[in-house]
């Protein structure tokens, strides 16, 4: 009961928001508004009409790579009506179950009920791990029929579309006998809203019958298919399917999903009014492009993983409803969600690993621009699709285009997903800072306000180490956990879920700059960050206000092989010591402890390579360096903690950012009329950045 009353709490607080915004959405000016958009009206051509066109076939089959296409789609096909893929007897559970509880290894199959984990070697027999083996076996039919069906419609050979017809008669004579709802926590009914029927997740669920309905649609013209076949598979499956998928909403990616896979199964029977409710219904198709994709184009998750996901579910929904005659395409967000992506990378077009994210680049959306360069023909899209090939791109712009790859990207704050984004000179020179300030990120998101990430001479430093996989028991442990991050923890615990809040962004001429806060990441506490980009130099000021007194740590990770203090100090205090035992700092090894009379410089070493932070002394400080975990659980990231026991306190630090430690000679800070002045000596004179409440103050 004790958790019941903060959901209670927040429910009549969003209540009450929505009444105040809705009056005052009444009051404003109604022109104001951008008009609702209308994607126009289905109409239902012959079959095909959810994988493609009659049309697009055509022209698939009249261009001129349409043997190798053709030779390619009869091989694939070829290899399935030689092997079917087996049947799966019973419902899908979670894929992550198939997975070794002690190691995060993915098993293997023996029999359909012996699983043996390669890492440690044990078998697994459990109904668990079976069920989640049934997962993989169901996600394999979906594919298979997929393929089976471009091998038809490129051949007209019957044996594919009996592949096609094997695997959804399966279905349709089963889908009344898995569980009534059941998600992967074991819950039924209505409390399984994100639980299923084929598989444990509705979201499976919906992604599996896209692709069986562009099996289903690619054939479905062949004379393997009876009348009485058809009605089976389309009652008996796709319409019970999509009776399933429409039982509860959710806010979240899923329902993207949730969505496409109604829109497939509307286009499959002809259902204008289902089709007319999924876009229209809250959490519909339209609502969620209205409420889900920030001013930024970025799905608000706040990770590039679950945007590709949730992209990948909205283009599979305009090409649908694309080929009933409809324009969701030309709706103007929805050309942002492709473009977006561009401007959330690093120099090098590698994403830092924010929220549940994996380690990715611009790379993952190459099928994304593609599909927007077809769609569109924005010059900027053939940039990314061309990434830097002058012989695609001049094919795309034609021969007077010049190659612009990587963009040039200004600094920028991404209001959506609430990354305030610093960027400073342009190749080998290029430096980048990425600072989350902004929406925790439901449930993806990590408890990591005013965390920063850092990349320059070529290369990420301070990383933010995404999501491992939700196998390791790190998943919670760790990368959740703010210690995990490159920000600040009170009393060695863990942030709560908070939105902070850009103060300001601004440039001139020596320096890119902005100031973030956040007052509910330890309510009572108010954390202020203030980062300032220049040539070759960062400079990070962080204000804790902590109420009372507690321990304050600022962490650094980052992706390096040791960080050690420069030159002669203090020796590290003699018997070891433990940074913390809970909030992933039970992660943080191989720690030791000094503590200073005066400033100190520190370097992250990675190979030749060094990023050196120079740091000013405040009394008592200690200075912990240690080991946490990076991109893998193998992987070890030198972390620095800089700790101290106040009320209130200032980080001042200063990074390096030629690689080499040549820059920074000195550094002095202090408070000038209220504002911080920072002074850092470089080999030719000073380099002044005053920090104000409202932006940088001129000297
Ligand atoms: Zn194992
Ligand atoms: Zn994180």
């Amino acid at each position: 009961m004790r958790i019941q009353w903060p959901v209670m709490l927040m429910m009549v607080v969003a209540a009450g928001c929505a009444r105040v915004s809705a009056a005052e959405e009444a009051k404003g000016d109604a022109a104001a508004k951008p008009a609702a958009f209308d994607p126009g009206q289905p109409t239902f051509p012959d079959p095909p009409r959810v994988a493609t066109t009659a049309q697009e076939l055509a022209a698939m089959k009249a261009a001129p790579d349409a043997q190798a296409r053709r030779d390619a789609a009869v091989r694939a096909g070829d290899i399935l009506v030689d092997n079917p893929p087996p049947l799966p007897e019973g419902y899908g559970s979670w894929v992550f179950y198939y997975a070794c509880p002690d190691d995060g290894s993915t098993l293997q199959k023996i029999t359909l009920t012996e699983h043996k984990c390669p890492t440690c070697g044990k078998v697994y027999t459990d109904d668990r791990t079976n069920a989640a083996y049934r997962c993989l076996m169901h996600a394999d039919i979906e594919n298979a029929s997929v393929t089976l069906g471009w091998a038809y419609a490129w051949t007209g050979d019957e044996r594919y579309a009996a592949g096609v017809r094997r695997i959804l008669i399966k279905l349709a004579d089963d889908y009344h006998t898995y569980p009534a709802r059941l998600d992967r926590w074991g819950h039924t009914g209505m409390f399984a809203p994100l639980g299923g029927r084929r598989y444990v997740q509705s979201l499976d669920e919906a992604v599996g019958v896209i692709r069986l309905a562009r099996g289903y649609d690619l054939t479905r013209g062949s004379k393997v298919w009876s009348d009485a076949d058809r009605k089976h598979v389309e009652q008996d499956f796709f319409r019970a399917t999509a009776d399933s998928l429409t039982r509860f909403t959710q806010t979240s990616n899923h329902q993207t999903w949730f969505n496409g896979g109604m829109i497939a199964v509307g286009a499959t029977l002809g259902d204008a009014k289902l089709i007319d409710r999924v876009m229209t219904m809250h959490d519909g198709v339209l609502d969620q492009i209205a409420t889900n994709v920030g001013p930024d184009g970025l799905w608000n998750e706040g990770t590039v993983a679950y945007h590709n996901y949730a992209l990948q579910a909205l283009l599979a929904t305009v090409d649908i409803t694309r080929n009933l005659g409809m324009h969701l395409q030309d709706h103007p967000t929805v050309k942002r969600t492709i473009t977006g992506p561009l401007s959330a990378a690093y120099p090098n077009g590698q994403y830092p690993a924010i929220n549940d994210s994996d380690p990715a680049d611009t790379g993952v959306f190459a099928w994304a621009f593609e599909w927007g360069w077809k769609t569109y023909h924005d010059p900027v899209l053939a940039q990314a699709v061309a990434r830097g090939n002058a012989d695609r791109l001049h094919a795309m712009l034609g021969m007077d285009a010049k190659v612009e790859w990587p963009p040039a990207l200004k600094s920028e704050a991404l209001t959506g997903v609430g990354l305030a984004i610093l960027r400073r000179g342009s190749g080998a020179g290029a430096a980048c800072t990425f600072l989350d300030y902004g929406p925790h990120g439901g449930g993806h998101g990590h408890y990591d306000k005013l965390n920063l990430m850092l990349y320059a001479d070529g290369r990420e430093w301070l990383l933010d180490p995404g999501r491992l996989t939700y196998s390791h028991k790190e998943y919670k442990s760790w990368v959740k956990q703010t210690a995990a991050h490159n920000t600040v923890t009170l009393g060695g615990e863990t942030q709560k879920e908070d939105a902070g809040k850009l103060l300001w962004m601004t440039e001139n001429k020596q320096w890119s700059a902005c100031a973030t806060r956040s007052t509910g990441a330890y309510p009572g506490a108010t954390l202020t960050r203030y980062l300032a980009l220049g040539d070759g130099i960062l400079v990070d000021v962080f204000d804790v206000k902590a109420g009372d007194k507690t321990q304050i740590d600022l962490l650094a990770h980052a992706v390096a092989d040791r960080v050690e203090p420069v030159g002669a100090g203090p020796a590290p205090v003699a018997k070891p010591i433990t940074p913390g035992d809970h909030d992933g700092y039970q992660h943080l090894t191989e720690a030791s402890a000094r503590t200073f009379t005066r400033n100190s410089t520190w370097e992250f070493v990675a190979g030749q390579r060094r990023l050196v932070t120079w740091l000013l002394y405040e009394p008592g400080e200690q200075l912990i360096n240690c080991m946490g975990i990076g991109y893998n659980t193998s992987q070890k990231t030198p972390t620095l903690i800089r700790r101290r026991n106040a009320k209130e306190t200032r980080f001042v630090c200063v990074y390096d950012l030629s690689g080499d430690g040549s820059v920074v000679r000195g550094v002095k800070a202090r408070e000038v009329n209220g504002n911080i002045r920072v002074e850092v000596a470089i080999p030719k004179g000073l380099r002044i950045v005053t920090f104000g409440p409202e932006g940088l103050v001129a000297q």
